[in-house]
């Protein structure tokens, strides 16, 4: 009888276990962070803006429009 009660006891127990290893697999949300800001450069006029305020072209920023269609300045 004790043997039984024990054996009762054991699987309510790892039941329990199982149930709360669930429930916290579930409680935790794919945390993703976004995108970190970046300081780029404008390959016009040189100056550091945060990646979304900024304009892309190819691998080249720029700060404005009108920097992105001037190009980058070339030097020499
Ligand atoms: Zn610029």
């Amino acid at each position: 009888m004790v043997r039984l009660l024990f054996w009762i006891a054991l699987i309510a127990a790892a039941f329990w276990l199982w149930r709360k290893f669930k429930l916290s697999q579930q409680v935790h949300p794919e945390s993703r962070l976004d995108d970190p800001l970046t300081m780029v450069r404008c390959a016009h006029c040189g100056v550091h803006l945060p990646n979304d305020s900024a304009l892309r072209l190819g691998s080249d920023w720029y700060c404005s429009q009108a920097h992105l269609q001037q190009g980058p300045k070339r030097q020499g």
